[in-house]
């Protein structure tokens, strides 16, 4: 069992900090595809880099480690218990190593276990097989992604679309339906597994099933093969690229499969993931414990290097690059426009979910006026000194904020939130009114901002949990774009609304 233990433990960390060739084959293909100089091709560029960073540093491609989900074929005999308790302890390992962050929270009181166990976590499935191997697969998937993950009922009407009735048609509907209401918030540009048929659990199980197919391989039917192939060519023409900034590569894999139902039900469920497709898997010997074979890592070593890019960055840049420097001004705010890059250095405090339900009702413990606002749930570890170190630090998803963001900006003079993937009409409202900006940084770029990171000088409300805590942190040219600006513009309204219009171009029947 000691062998396992430490086969299961290289299989999370493995997971969390290196991904597959097959996702690194796809992301290459995208750069090659992105224009010169575009938003989109800087967010490839910030993306590769941190790929690189975490393959360097052994950390956390992403900061949100997500939740761990194992598929497990075992031979009969194999003892399931066993093989559970291991993984849990194993978990519990990668906890305390900054490998996993500790994301295992109560559902009702809304405490972190700590150690990324709970109730149900990790999630390990099995199966028996009649091969004299374990086949051990895990998926770390993030809830930035998770959460745009939809089901539709067939038949039922779609934005752009029209009627999806029950048909390999109306299921291509939904498929191209789901990849624009996903938008840039799932940090695309992503994967989508799509699951036919079933109830709605199973249904969406099959979805996340389809996760595990490598990018690369062809569907074995031939009807959902030829569904995948139209799916891949024009989800892509949507325009609404790496991270929702618009550009050509949405979508860099799609995988469907199918199963039976009752007449009566009809479920089409797409499991969406971003592009840190953190999912890898290994055979082992039952006897020993030992890795005998990685899966998705065949091949050669990807280069995802980006000399290309940043030599274009500088001669054909569509970006206006801003220095700032918190605290700031609501001048210097209302001369900021939509797609101005900055980069910001001096201080940002980091506050999610946990924080921004407290301001409401509470003093800030800091002077947030003329502050910057990150979005944020790090991976923290002390040092031997006993001091923090940022092991991962990207952008958490901005749109659950909505319904506080725009009163706390107002509440304590807060002028920069940043995020991922950009809020609502209350919030440009109130950067209209109050003078303040929405910053969209590059989701699921956990090291590369880490590495922007030169000091943790505080943290405040640690009740809440490492994430969910008020993290004080000295930056220096921490990159980001303007995507909501002082002015009542949005980029994610405009790229909304560009892709709706592109989305019904595929309206027409295609699949008789
Ligand atoms: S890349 Fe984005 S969606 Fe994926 S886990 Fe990280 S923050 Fe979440």
């Amino acid at each position: 069992m000691e062998k396992l233990f430490e086969s299961m433990y290289q299989l999370i960390v493995e997971t969390s900090t290196n991904l597959p060739k097959d996702v690194r084959r796809a992301i290459k293909k995208a750069k090659e595809n992105e224009n010169a100089g575009t938003r989109s091709a800087m967010s490839l560029a910030t993306i590769s880099d941190n790929i690189k960073m975490a393959d360097d540093n052994v950390s956390p491609i992403c900061q949100d480690t997500g939740l761990p989900t194992f598929k497990i074929k075992v031979p009969v005999g194999v003892n399931q218990l066993k093989v559970k308790e291991v993984i849990k302890e194993a978990i519990v390992k990668a906890t305390k190593d900054g490998k996993l962050r500790p994301n295992s929270v109560d559902s009702l009181t809304g405490d972190n276990s700590g150690d990324n166990l709970g109730i149900g976590l990790p999630v390990i499935k099995f199966e028996q097989w009649e091969k004299d191997y374990m086949d051990v697969r895990l998926i770390l998937k993030g809830g930035g992604c998770e959460n745009k993950n939809i089901q539709y009922s067939l038949p039922c009407e779609l934005e752009g679309l029209g009627r999806a009735g029950r048909d390999l048609d109306g299921i291509r509907k939904c498929i191209m339906h789901s990849v624009y209401q996903a938008q840039g918030q799932g940090c695309s540009a992503g994967f989508i597994g799509v699951g036919i048929g079933g109830d709605r659990s199973s249904g969406y199980d099959l979805a996340k099933e389809q996760l595990f197919r490598r990018v690369e391989d062809v569907n074995p039917n031939e009807d959902l093969q030829k569904l995948e192939e139209y799916v891949m060519e024009n989800a892509n023409k949507l325009g609404i690229g790496t991270m929702g900034f618009g550009g050509e590569t949405t979508l860099l894999g799609c995988k469907i499969g199918a199963m039976h139902r009752i007449p009566a039900s009809f479920f089409v469920s797409v499991a969406y993931n971003c592009w840190a497709f953190r999912r890898l898997g290994v055979h082992i010997n039952p006897e020993t414990g030992e890795i005998t074979e990685w899966l998705y890592q065949d091949g050669e070593d990807v280069d995802l290097s980006n000399a290309k890019e940043e030599a274009a960055a500088t001669s054909e840049s569509e970006n206006r690059v801003v220095q700032l420097q918190a605290p700031i001004t609501e001048e210097q705010i209302r001369e900021l426009k939509v797609g101005d890059v900055v980069q910001i250095s001096g201080m940002i405090y980091t506050g999610r979910d946990a924080i921004h339900k407290y301001l409401m009702d509470h003093d800030a413990p800091v002077d947030l006026n003329g502050q910057i606002i990150y979005h944020c749930g790090p991976v923290m570890l002390k040092d031997e000194e006993g001091n923090w170190e940022v092991k991962a630090a990207g952008p958490t998803t901005s749109i659950r904020e909505e319904p506080y963001q725009g009163d706390i900006m107002k509440k304590f003079g807060v002028r920069a939130v940043m995020g991922k993937g950009g809020m609502g009409p209350k919030t440009l409202q109130a950067l209209k009114e109050h003078g303040g900006v929405y910053l969209n940084a590059i989701g699921g770029a956990a090291q590369y901002y880490a590495e922007c990171i030169k000091g943790v000088e505080g943290v405040d409300l640690m009740q809440f949990g490492i994430p969910e805590a008020m993290w004080h942190l000295r930056v220096e040219n921490f990159t980001a774009v303007v995507t909501m600006d002082s002015h009542g513009n949005s980029l994610h309204e405009d790229v909304d609304k560009s892709s709706l219009e592109k989305l019904a171009q595929f309206k027409e029947p295609v699949f008789k």
